[in-house]
């Protein structure tokens, strides 16, 4: 009976994830006096959601589980950014999928928004190993910088409803700043000597950045096996430097990626000589959480992974 109704609830998410996915595709394809917006990750999408408001109609190119670093092309992707009237993607080699950067160049109106927030901001912007970091969006100061780019966006496309996108545009800035303050102050409450962040891949030096330094330090506060990008062959150097800095902090406790496989944190877990374990919540690094999660929204999904290491770090 149990397994009859497993089955069963297995087939009605299923069919109601496709259906629900392919309606909100063939509405991007009705033609309507909206704005076509269709933008790389859902990061971005939810921002152009909430600027764009009735007058556009937007879109996710990368959603779901998916690394956004390596993403290629699927059937149907040309189409969905052929029939977009502007393209927002994060830049600052996020995408560096070949198929998808030789689509985005032929486009005629691509904003990258990473790249707009780095000529507003350039001293916020983080580098590693002289590498751009692109994960701007986990901090939600700097992801707020992207809202004026939006708007400007829109605007050129849509001039009668200017006004609108701007209003928009400072309410949501509002909601995100006092997002980040109240973040700021919940994870100040955690003893600084459990502020230390270990997850897959190097996705979270602006989250910890913004919320999780003492004093002005941040840098040794973060570290993981994998580099900007989670599709590396792996060392045992790069596990570990790891374990060192679990020892060397008495790290009790290392946080996995929805998006990224936990191997390599296995492999760390075992070989420390102190017990230190998996959490079982995973974190939102390059992917949002799964529709109805609460994670399924850009503040979501920030709120989601300071809640997830609060509650973890308080045990
Ligand atoms: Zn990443």
């Amino acid at each position: 009976m149990k397994f009859f109704l497993v089955f069963f609830l297995a087939l009605v998410c299923l069919f109601g994830c496709s259906h629900s996915s392919h309606r909100r595709t063939s509405s991007w394809f009705e033609k309507n006096d909206k704005i076509k917006v269709l933008s790389t990750t859902a990061m971005i999408d939810d921002l152009a959601r909430e600027i764009g408001g009735e007058y556009i109609d937007h879109l996710a190119l990368i959603v779901g589980e998916v690394d956004p670093h390596s993403y290629e092309l699927v059937k149907g992707d040309d189409e969905k950014i052929t029939f977009a009237h502007i393209v927002i993607g994060n830049g600052l080699n996020l995408e560096h999928g070949a198929s998808l950067r030789y689509q985005l160049k032929q486009h005629r109106h691509v904003v990258y928004l990473g790249e707009e927030i780095q000529k507003r901001v350039p001293q916020n912007i983080l580098t590693v190993d002289e590498a751009l970091d692109p994960h701007v969006w986990m901090d939600i100061s700097l992801w707020a910088e992207g809202i004026d780019p939006i708007v400007a966006a829109l605007s050129l496309e849509d001039p009668t409803h200017a006004e609108h996108y701007l209003r928009n545009g400072e309410v949501l800035r509002q909601k995100m700043l006092q997002a980040h303050c109240e973040i700021q102050q919940e994870m100040s409450e955690v003893p600084a000597t459990k502020r230390y962040l270990v997850t897959s891949h190097d996705a979270f030096h602006y989250f910890t950045r913004a919320y999780l330094k003492e004093e002005s330090t941040w840098e040794d506060r973060c570290i993981a096996p994998e580099g900007l990008a989670p599709e590396g062959q792996l060392s045992c150097q790069d596990i570990q430097r790891v374990v060192d800095h679990l020892c060397q902090h008495k790290i009790a406790v290392v946080f996995p990626e929805s998006n990224v496989s936990r191997d390599a944190l296995k492999k760390i877990t075992s070989s420390c000589t102190h017990q230190v374990r998996i959490c079982t919540s995973p974190l939102y690094g390059d992917a949002m959480g799964m529709p109805g999660s609460g994670a399924d929204n850009y503040l979501g999904m920030i709120r989601h992974n300071a809640k997830v290491l609060r509650e973890e770090w308080k045990k």
